[in-house]
């Protein structure tokens, strides 16, 4: 789990046996666990913190983790696969299961032994559940213009601000919680910000409204608030006024992950599409027999397999400990838009129940249209892309950065 040695050429994927039998695994609890929830999570748009906490339970919380932290010892690509096959079941529930490796992922590579005996084996078996806010009404992809603040008085920092769309947030035991502890430097806007761990009912802390979002419904984000709340050094994760690089880093990580969110919604459309064009006549054929519905589905499994090898390749690269993060936002970006083109085409070959809230192709694009959008929205990983490119000529132009 880190990004050390430049390279961009080495395109090596290797899906060994044992990822094949892990899929195994995650596959059976996705089909007989998730999926029969799917469609009451997204019409209800409320999702039990039971079904997380069984996901603990077989491992799928700490998948990357050695097990002295009560993780599996197992890769990046292993964690790709995981989340691709619970995707394919619901994507809400496997956006749940990624918020989680958004607060143990910095934890691991960030915190100090007693914060990690404190909360990362219990994170990584789902006996407690994070929530990583960073994002607030003024500031999303410019994650140095966040203004929640804490305050240092004596050995204490007193936070308080306002965080919005905050995955689990109305879930979660623990918190990062990202906070300004000193202005901003002159042309390095990225320092002095924090990253702090906090505990549910905190006094000042308080879980705010639901954000209502259009798709990975059940998921609901979360605004928080914070007014003073006390928190030791021992809270601070990492060095002071350095969290934007914890930050970055970890959705550099995570990122792979939305893109293998991606995978298992092309996936799951692609699989739907095939199904449905073998039992449905028209005309007294298949659909299957016409060539438009052949070239569509046929467009629909190239995505899907473009997509997958691009995320497994970004996430050989991260499990190889080379460089990853050009390959995760290319990764990030074809995933997800396949995601949403195999939906859309999906929707088309099903016709009218396409369309219908009962057969549950509509709710794969609303849920693509999600996943373009956080951890850096596809723009930004535009932008990602190109930095990483000027970087390798040896320039470096001032680019955004990505939440
Ligand atoms: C369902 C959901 C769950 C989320 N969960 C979390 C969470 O758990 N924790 C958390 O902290 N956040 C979370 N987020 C927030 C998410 O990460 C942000 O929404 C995302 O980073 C984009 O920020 P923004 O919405 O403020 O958009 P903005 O930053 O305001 O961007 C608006 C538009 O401008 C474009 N843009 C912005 N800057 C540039 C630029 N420099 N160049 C070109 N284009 C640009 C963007 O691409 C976008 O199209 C979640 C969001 C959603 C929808």
């Amino acid at each position: 789990m880190s990004s050390t040695s430049p390279v961009s050429t080495d395109y090596s994927v290797s899906v060994s046996p044992e990822h094949e039998a892990y899929r195994k695994v995650v596959k059976e609890f996705a089909d007989k666990v998730v999926a029969p929830q799917a469609s009451r999570i997204d019409k209800e748009n409320q999702m039990d913190v039971s079904i997380i906490r069984k996901a603990g339970e077989i491992g799928l919380l700490g998948i990357p983790f050695p097990e002295e932290f009560g993780g599996a010892g197992a890769d990046d690509l292993t964690l790709a696969i995981a989340i691709e096959e619970l995707t394919k079941a619901s994507a809400a529930c496997a956006a749940a299961i990624s918020a989680n490796y958004l607060v143990s992922t910095p934890l691991y590579l960030y915190g100090n032994d007693l914060q990690k005996k404190k909360y990362l084996g219990r994170l990584a078996k789902g006996e407690i559940l994070g929530a990583h806010a960073m994002t607030e009404p003024g500031a999303g992809s410019d994650v140095a213009g966040i203004k929640t603040r804490a305050e240092k008085k004596g050995e204490r920092y007193y936070i308080s601000g306002r965080k919005v769309f905050i995955t689990n947030g109305d879930k979660a035991d623990v918190f990062l919680v990202f906070a300004r502890t000193s202005p901003p430097e002159p042309g390095r806007r990225h320092r002095g910000i924090t990253a702090f761990l906090l505990e549910k009912g905190a006094p000042g802390f308080k879980i705010g409204e639901r954000l209502q979002v259009i798709g990975l419904r059940g998921e609901h984000p979360v605004e928080l608030i914070f007014d003073g709340v006390e928190v030791g050094e021992e809270s601070v994760v990492g060095e002071v006024g350095r969290g934007v690089r914890i930050a970055l880093n970890t959705y550099d990580h995570g990122r792979i992950g939305v893109a293998a969110q991606g995978v298992g919604l092309a996936q799951a459309a692609l699989e739907q599409a095939l199904k449905y064009s073998v039992q449905r006549q028209t005309f007294d054929n298949y659909l299957l027999s016409y060539q438009q519905v052949q070239f569509k589905l046929a467009e629909m499994a190239a995505a899907a397999h473009t997509s997958r090898l691009l995320t497994y390749w970004a996430a050989t690269l991260a499990s190889r400990g080379l460089d990853f993060v050009k390959a995760a936002s290319i990764a990030k970006i074809t995933a997800t838009e396949s995601a949403e083109k195999n939906a859309h085409m999906a929707m088309l070959i099903m016709g009218a129940y396409g369309v219908s809230t009962e057969m549950g192709a509509e709710r794969l694009l609303r849920d693509s249209q999600v996943i373009k959008t956080y951890e850096g929205t596809n723009d930004i990983q535009r932008l990602t892309i190109a930095k990483e490119l000027a970087k390798e000529l040896g320039v470096l132009p001032s680019a955004g950065q990505a939440n």
